[in-house]
């Protein structure tokens, strides 16, 4: 039977931590119970440099329930994606499938049984997406909406509406571990990797208690991030706008020679409105030339995987990777 781990990332989250161990150890039990994963199967919280009590509670909950709720304690605070990605790495080693979710309970913990069961049906990634934004504030949903729009825009594929609440089995885990990039957007990593996929479906809801830890600031962070770790496009644009002016610069150079014969400007203009306008579609286009280089540069530093093998079929026998 196939052993999961639950991992939790834990932010000064000591008012939620206790009723989000009971919750998860009962989803646990249920699975263990009607035989769908391993009994050894846990929880891993992973404290990230709480200030309040988090890792205190965390211990706590281990010497209560050794088999059941383990920890991994941070040095310091690194925020959402890293805390979440030092969970999984830790977790891979010990159990054949993960599924991550944010400490809240916001994500509906009634759905991880049928990640399960798709995980069963032979997807190795289960996305949890969200089926509307009702519990959020009309901000946090334009501006999330208007987010999704953009990265597509920019060629990021991700998921819509889909936040970190994801089964991953082992080997997606282990092939995720090759993406060595220290600027993490999970939610654009994943399907990097590939493997066939499946959807889950749930309604979000409020926070069983205390506040946000993802305040505007940090959102807008983590947008800006996501863009500029996956795409080059906002160089390209440069690239585009120089030619565009380039452009417009004949057109004003015909409007500047027009207005020059038929005797209406100023001594000096035409040269002068040449100058700018062309000068400037100039600079934009050198810019973007040079940047497509530097583009270049940054996605080879990366050192991503170029492809990930899912299965190979030899005379020998069949090997998956
Ligand atoms: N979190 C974390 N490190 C941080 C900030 C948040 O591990 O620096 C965790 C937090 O404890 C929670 C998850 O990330 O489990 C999502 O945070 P939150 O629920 O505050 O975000 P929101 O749902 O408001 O977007
Ligand atoms: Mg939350």
């Amino acid at each position: 039977m196939d052993k999961l781990a639950i991992v939790v990332p834990c932010y000064n989250e000591e008012e939620v931590l206790k009723i989000t161990s009971k919750v998860l150890r009962e989803v646990l039990e249920d699975l263990i119970g009607k035989e769908k994963i391993a009994p050894d199967s846990f929880i891993l919280f992973v404290n990230d440099g709480s200030q309040d009590r988090t890792w205190n509670l965390i211990e706590e909950e281990h010497s209560a329930y050794p088999v059941q709720v383990c920890g991994v304690k941070l040095a310091r605070n690194v925020g959402h994606q890293f805390a979440l990605t030092a969970g999984l790495l830790t977790a891979k080693d010990m159990c054949d499938v993960t599924i991550s979710i944010d400490a809240d309970l916001q994500d509906d913990v009634a759905v991880i049984e049928e990640m399960i069961d798709k995980f069963h049906a032979g997807n190795d990634i289960v996305y949890g997406v969200r089926r509307e934004r009702k519990t959020d504030t009309f901000f946090k949903r334009t501006t999330a909406q208007g987010f999704y729009r953009l990265m597509g825009l920019m060629g990021v594929k991700t998921v819509y509406n889909h936040a970190d609440f994801r089964l991953m089995s082992r080997r997606a885990v282990e092939e995720f571990s090759k993406y060595k990039e220290t600027n993490l957007f999970l939610r654009g990593m994943v399907p990097l990797i590939g493997y066939q996929t499946d959807n889950v479906y749930y309604d979000r809801r409020e926070r069983v208690a205390g506040e946000s830890k993802y305040p505007l600031k940090k959102m807008l962070a983590l947008a800006f991030n996501g863009i500029s770790s996956f795409s080059v496009k906002p160089i390209s644009l440069i690239l585009g706008l120089g030619l565009f002016i380039i452009l417009v610069s004949v057109l004003a150079a015909v409007y500047a020679l027009v207005s020059y014969f038929t005797g209406h400007v100023v001594q000096g203009w035409t040269s002068l409105i040449l100058s700018i306008w062309f000068l400037g579609g100039l600079q934009l286009l050198a810019v973007g030339l040079v940047g497509q280089y530097i583009g270049k540069i940054y996605i080879e530093v990366k050192e991503r995987p170029r492809y990930n093998i899912e299965k190979i079929l030899t005379a020998g026998e069949d090997r998956s990777a």
